[in-house]
């Protein structure tokens, strides 16, 4: 550990809108940034996370006002709902706030303002759908109408979920209010534009994203070819009604989401600081020394990396120092889906299931770059069981009882001197040779020389567990956390092959062999010690059990340095943890199945920075999604086919091989359907190819396509026929 100063360090998550619940795709992102924040915390920085509920927009007005409560009422009731949800899953924010606040309306102000003076706000009239029964102008997602392009009824003004077309209100047919049902009208208004055009900003935020400490490398390319598209002017006001904050001196006017719901961030820390006697200033002037890091998901990569700091910039702020992109969540591969039962809320998960189990499969999964992850339920029963049950909470669970039972509840007077090689050398042997190639790992990462470090000594086998700690914290800082866990399995398989060798239970049995099992299970409790301290980031509920059942205060990531206190007294053992039962699973499924709410005449509405995850899974029951768009279909290219031959292949069980004409070209296929038919009745007919499928190299030659065919437990294959007329080389679309 360097002897630099502890850094001072603000952390954000991304606001959640106070106008639905907290589900397992939200807590990819709030258990991610909590445990990068532990982390910090546990290395000895001051690390400060604040969050708030996003509380403003048309869509909070409305869903108030259908519940016949003030937009404050129902506010107030989503925050404490979130806060329950946050709490349940350990994500311990120092700050979770409203931006429905004074202090969020001030620096809303503050920016506004200077941006104004600045020259980049712009007052411009537009045209807009208005409901001229409910006296509102219409969001998008207000306004409902026939798809302009596959024709399907009932979609929102901004997207077709039956084609995933993206198109104007305006292109809708036969639009209609989905608050009141009339036919709306085009009215202007003026609206107010942060000018993002402004040559001032695109050459600040030039300069900024090519500073890699800014954003990752994918979020960088991303940006620089939005950037190079030209950046848009931003409207950021709404007219009356709406619910939020006035804009000054234009009445009737009301800050849209971007210059209020990320103006949250700020809001909550100047609370934070009131209550903590915390200078504000110190972590938000332009030339700050503190930190500020924000985690995102990537669909608002655009506001949080282009937007936000072209507006902190040009107001007299500091800008972030980093902002933390990540992918979407998918439930065993696909998009959470209600009618699956994927869509999960945190507390329907609760209800059945162990939020650490979830904290460490998230970390499992999570390395720091902006790919989607995965929970697939299946795995991830068997790596929560695999991992921490089977590796970790039995190294404990082995060795703890002898020290009860035998020694009084104290740990040996001394530890031996263990060489580690036997121990390392089984594991690292048969990978050793490919991590070299790759250039990390083995041995070479783990001989590595940490001079810096009190008691290094990788000759030892504590030494081998403590010089491991700043690899791991690496990968902590970086957010690689899945990297950081498969160090630390590393760690608990060596202390596993410790145990499997010494055999405590044996020694047990054993005359004159008392003093060697006291020593190996203190060894193996120190251990189980220093792999807790690394695991607390991801784990801190079962920490905190380790540090009663261990008897020692809340560890720090510095613990790892010394072993615990010769003859220390620990208290007994008490299970630490379930493995997961596949039913419970299966359980919380069916659950969310059932609460499968029928479809709302106007579906929830989110600002579009708060459609991570949710927007995306189905409101409807459909068991064909994920649907794919009309240029996916037409990506496959499907022909009408001659069948010119077909004859039996010499070794083949399954496959005849087809000979197809193609109208003038022919193709090689093997196709599995020997069972079904004789080659000789198949020549002549006409069938389906697809006609791009890549050419793939079989044990029998080259095939080149595919034909279509039609089979379930009913029987089949089924080779498909076109109707009279067809001729080979049509194209099926
Ligand atoms: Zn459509």
């Amino acid at each position: 550990m360097s002897s630099k100063p502890p850094r001072k360090i603000l952390v954000t998550s991304a606001l959640p809108y106070a106008n639905g619940s907290i589900h397992l795709g939200h807590l990819v992102e709030y258990i991610q940034t909590d445990i990068w924040v532990r982390f910090q915390k546990m290395r000895g920085n001051q690390c400060i996370y604040c969050c708030a509920d996003d509380t403003h927009g048309t869509p909070i007005m409305l869903r108030a006002e259908k519940e016949g409560i003030t937009p404050e009422q129902l506010i107030d009731r989503v925050w404490h709902e979130h806060k329950r949800d946050f709490d349940g899953f350990h994500v311990d924010f120092d700050n979770f706030y409203s931006t429905n606040s004074k202090e969020t309306q001030h620096y809303a102000d503050t920016i506004y303002t200077r941006l104004k003076e600045a020259g980049l706000i712009e007052i411009r009239s537009i045209e807009q759908y208005y409901d001229p029964v409910k006296e509102m102008f219409l969001p998008d997602r207000f306004i409902k109408g026939e798809c302009p392009k596959c024709h399907a009824k009932d979609q929102y003004g901004d997207n077709c979920e039956a084609c995933g077309a993206a198109y104007q209100p305006t292109d809708l047919i036969e639009p209609y209010s989905a608050v009141s049902g009339a036919k709306p009208v085009r009215k202007s208004s003026d609206h107010h534009f942060f000018r993002l055009s402004d040559p001032r900003c695109a050459d600040f935020l030039k300069a900024w994203i090519a500073d890699p400490k800014h954003v990752q490398t994918e979020a960088a390319n991303k940006l620089g070819e939005w950037l190079q598209a030209g950046l848009s002017d931003w409207d950021i006001s709404r007219d009356a009604p709406y619910f939020g904050f006035e804009i000054p001196n234009a009445p009737g006017k009301y800050y849209y989401v971007w210059l209020d719901a990320p103006i949250g961030y700020m809001g909550s820390f100047q609370n934070y600081c009131d209550k903590n006697g915390l200078d504000f200033d110190e972590y938000w002037k332009p030339d700050s020394e503190a930190e500020l890091y924000h985690f995102i998901g990537k669909d608002i990569l655009y506001f949080h990396a282009l937007f936000w700091p072209a507006e902190l910039a040009h107001a007299g702020f500091r800008t972030p120092t980093g902002v933390f992109c990540h992918g979407f969540l998918t439930v065993n591969g696909t998009k959470m889906s209600k009618s699956r039962g994927t869509f999960i809320t945190a507390e329907s998960y609760l209800n059945h299931l162990n939020p650490e189990w979830l904290r460490y499969y998230y970390a499992a999964k999570l390395n720091g770059s902006m790919e989607d992850i995965d929970l697939n339920l299946e795995d991830f029963a068997a790596r929560v069981n695999s991992d921490l049950v089977g590796k970790y909470v039995n190294i404990a669970s082995r060795c703890a009882g002898f020290i009860t039972k035998r020694f009084n509840g104290k740990l040996s007077e001394s530890l031996p001197t263990i060489d580690p090689k036997p121990y390392l050398k089984q594991q690292f042997d048969d990978e050793l040779a490919e991590k070299q190639t790759k250039g990390r790992g083995g041995w070479v990462m783990h001989a590595r020389a940490h001079t810096e470090w009190p008691g290094h000594d990788t000759n030892e086998l504590f030494g081998w567990f403590r010089n491991q700690g700043e690899d791991i914290a690496a990968a902590f800082e970086q957010r690689n956390f899945s990297n950081a866990l498969r160090l630390i399995m590393e760690l608990a398989d060596i202390a596993n092959r410790y145990i499997a060798e010494k055999k405590p239970w044996e020694m047990a049995k054993q005359e004159g062999r008392e003093a060697e099992l006291h020593e190996v299970c203190s060894t193996a409790l120190n251990m189980f010690r220093d792999l807790t301290v690394y695991l607390k980031p991801v784990l801190p509920m079962l920490a905190e059990q380790v540090e009663a059942f261990l008897n020692i205060p809340p560890l720090a990531w510095t613990d790892v340095w010394a072993p615990l206190p010769a003859g220390h007294a620990i208290n007994e053992y008490q299970h630490l943890m379930t493995r997961i039962d596949p039913k419970k699973i299966e359980t919380m499924v069916e659950e969310n199945k059932q609460s499968l709410a029928p479809v709302p005449e106007a579906a929830p509405v989110k600002h579009a920075e708060h459609q991570q995850n949710e927007a995306k899974a189905d409101a409807a029951a459909s068991p064909w999604e994920p649907f794919i768009s009309i240029d996916d279909f037409t990506k496959v290219d499907l022909r009408i086919v001659r069948i010119a031959n077909a004859e039996h292949v010499e070794g083949a069980d399954k496959l005849l091989k087809l000979t197809l004409d193609l109208g003038g070209e022919t193709r090689t296929v093997f196709a599995g359907i020997k069972a079904a038919y004789a080659p000789e009745t198949l020549i002549g007919r006409l069938t389906v190819m697809v006609a791009n499928l890549a050419p793939r190299k079989m044990k029998f030659g080259l095939s080149e396509g595919m034909v279509l065919a039609a089979s379930d437990e009913r029987g089949g294959p089924f080779l498909l026929s076109p109707d009279s007329g067809a001729q080979p080389g049509m194209r099926i679309k």
